[in-house]
């Protein structure tokens, strides 16, 4: 995958590209994971937005549980509230603290390639 050779903007591109931003941030978020693995499953930690604003480090507080019951399907991304881009993605979890989106179209099959778990 390359968009190099072209300087249009579709929205195409721009949806792989968001796309491609969530999963560095959720890449970050299960290297989190994995070292406060120690700490118990039902302790909160806190995790980092992983909404397509490049330079978005929110961070979002929530059990290892209920980041487990994210991370369990490679469409979806962990959200602060506010943060969700209705363009390229659709809520489907709200809770107190964070949001739950999937990626469809392209920006689900991007995200899906990019599962650090597949
Ligand atoms: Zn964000």
């Amino acid at each position: 995958m390359s968009w190099s050779g072209s300087t249009v903007d579709s929205s195409e591109e721009r949806e792989e590209r968001l796309a491609y931003n969530e999963a560095i941030f959720r890449s970050l978020n299960e290297r989190i994971a994995s070292l406060e693995i120690d700490f118990g499953r039902n302790a909160l930690h806190d995790f980092i937005c992983e909404c397509s604003t490049p330079d978005c480090f929110e961070r979002i507080t929530l059990t290892r549980v209920e980041y487990e019951l994210v991370r369990n399907d490679g469409t979806h991304f962990l959200l602060a509230h506010g943060h969700e881009d209705i363009e390229i993605e659709q809520t489907v979890t709200l809770s107190k603290n964070y949001i739950v989106v999937a990626k469809d179209g392209p920006a689900g099959i991007i995200a899906l390639n990019e599962d650090p778990r597949a």
